[in-house]
């Protein structure tokens, strides 16, 4: 199947979004890593920096297609929904430009068809707006609003091994040798570094040869496994739902999938469990694997569908945090996206929290120099900022990873990993999708939930009286919803999923 190439639409291009005028925008930075969390800082330091160099080891593809650097773009990336709205603060025209490739837009609860063990979620108007559309896409629509910026060189095939560190000032990096091609061994000087190398944060290393301790690394790990696979997505108006997903649940209900409608008329299907139970990148098991979830009707898309791809599998899932915030490190370096934290993929945060990340470096790069007139301070207290931001989610997704019996790493929780482990631990997850079940049966009290998990609401919310009285009337006093008798076909009409058939 050929992959629609997003349509151009030169009459409706913003100039990039200069806050400061070019006089203020000081000094040269110099961004390593062009995947999601390196491309979103680029922008957010083009707005603070007379000059931003982005380093991507990669050649990118002229075509949204996956590559080597991100292995995980074979997989579902779903952006929450507060990603997506600072993601289109910054490139504003993102949303129309995955409209025009295909991408499927449509309201995270009104048209997601949810089953747990407790039967399907009521479906509701969350206005939480979600785009079904292929990782690559994304990488490749921000590539080239980069590319067009002019503030911003975008250099690929540019690999660096070292930081250049005087005086205990980050002073460039160093690139390799790349045998003659671009930027062979060469120096680039600039005043800020920004770590943006993903998970393996390529600094820690650098800063270890250099002499430096390099931040500390906390990682717990359910021991999840992905298997993805893509499938023809023939239209359907009778359908009444675009995405269909099972939720998993410690320490029994460890299967769980989801089916997204991606651009190019496909859906992209993964299933996911955790240990021995992990799904495998045998094509003929896929299918089988699906029938176990109690999704009937996600097992029976699947089996009547097209395959178009093998099955690719993934075993990245560990959730880690470094201590960016506690490390003595150089002035003059930072790291942004999975250098910092990576969460277990299933919960879809890893391009919220990275472009949340830049923008909270952005503001602390204001703040300094506002205060200072210098960044001398910056890395210190930006990282004391973001450690703010990820560490929550880190504990809950974290805690979550920890209270499987498959399990590793626990100890990095210390005693909250071992509650989590403890037999209250163990009924508090074991409760969490009843618990959910009954608050989906009010459509208000669980779209302040969802609003939390998406960050575009607070957890604060949950604490008004309003909103207390709700969630106990639907925890201890109401009936759970029973949705068991409506198939999982809707009438007609039900829905109002907006998708390009491809
Ligand atoms: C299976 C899976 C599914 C996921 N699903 C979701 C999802 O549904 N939703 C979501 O929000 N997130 C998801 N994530 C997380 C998401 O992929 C990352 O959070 C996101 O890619 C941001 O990562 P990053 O930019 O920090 O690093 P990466 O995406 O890992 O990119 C690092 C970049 O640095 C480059 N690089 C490395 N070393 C060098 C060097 N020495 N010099 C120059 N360049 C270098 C690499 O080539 C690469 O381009 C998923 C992750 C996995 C593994």
């Amino acid at each position: 199947m050929t992959e629609p190439e997003p349509k151009p639409e030169p009459d409706t291009k913003p100039e990039p979004d200069t806050k400061l005028e070019p006089a203020l925008r000081r000094g040269h930075a110099i961004v390593v890593g062009g995947s999601v969390a390196g491309l979103v800082t680029a922008r957010v330091l083009a707005e603070r920096f007379e000059r931003v160099t982005v380093l991507e080891r990669d050649r990118y593809p002229d075509s949204p297609q996956p590559r080597r650097g991100v292995p995980q773009s074979h997989h579902i990336h779903f952006v929450l929904a507060g990603g997506r709205e600072r993601l289109e603060q910054l490139f504003p025209r993102l949303a129309a430009d995955m409209r025009a490739a295909g991408a499927v837009k449509f309201d995270y609860a009104r048209d997601t068809f949810i089953r747990s063990q407790h039967g399907r979620l009521q479906q509701f108007d969350s206005e939480l707006e979600i785009y079904g559309c292929s990782r690559p896409l994304i990488d490749w629509l921000l590539v080239g609003y980069i590319r067009d910026d002019p503030r911003i060189e975008l250099r690929d095939g540019a690999a660096v091994e070292q930081l250049i560190v005087e005086d205990d000032r980050v002073r460039g990096v160093q690139l390799a040798d790349a045998g003659g091609e671009d930027g062979g061994g060469e120096r680039l000087e600039g005043e800020l570094v920004v770590d943006a190398t993903g998970r393996r944060a390529m600094s820690t290393k650098w800063l270890e040869q250099l002499g430096y301790e390099p931040p500390a690394l906390r990682a717990v790990s359910s021991n999840l496994g992905y298997a993805c696979r893509q499938y023809a997505r023939e239209p359907d108006e009778t359908r009444g739902w675009a995405m269909a997903s099972t939720i998993p649940q410690a320490p029994h209900w460890s299967r769980s999938a989801a089916v997204v409608p991606i651009e190019g008329g496909r859906w992209l299907a993964m299933l996911a469990s955790v240990g021995e139970d992990r799904p495998t990148d045998d094509d003929e098991a896929f299918v089988p694997f699906a029938a176990s979830l109690g999704h009937p009707e996600l097992h029976q898309l699947l089996s009547s569908a097209t395959p178009l791809t093998p099955v690719t599998i993934s075993r990245t899932s560990r959730t880690q945090l470094r201590g960016w915030q506690r490390a003595r490190l150089p002035s003059g370096l930072v790291a942004v996206g999975d250098a910092v934290a990576a969460f277990n993929p299933i919960y879809g945060q890893g391009i919220t929290l990275a472009t949340l990340g830049a923008l909270t470096l952005g503001e602390e790069i204001d703040r300094q120099r506002a205060r200072r007139g210098d960044l001398s301070r910056l890395s210190r207290a930006y990282h004391r900022r973001l450690h703010r931001l990820v560490r929550i989610p880190f504990l809950t997704v974290g805690g979550l990873d920890a209270s499987w019996p498959e399990a590793s790493g626990v100890e990095a929780l210390g005693v909250y990993g071992k509650l989590m482990r403890s037999r209250i631990g163990r009924y508090f997850v074991a409760s969490g999708n009843a618990k959910m079940h009954r608050i989906s049966g009010d459509p208000k009290a669980m779209q302040a939930v969802l609003r939390i998990a998406h960050f575009t609401g607070s957890p604060w919310a949950l604490l008004r009286p309003q909103m207390m009285f709700r969630l106990a009337r639907q925890l201890y006093f109401r009936r759970p919803p029973s949705l068991e008798a409506q198939s999982g076909r809707a009438e007609p009409g039900e829905s109002t999923v907006t998708s390009t058939p491809g």
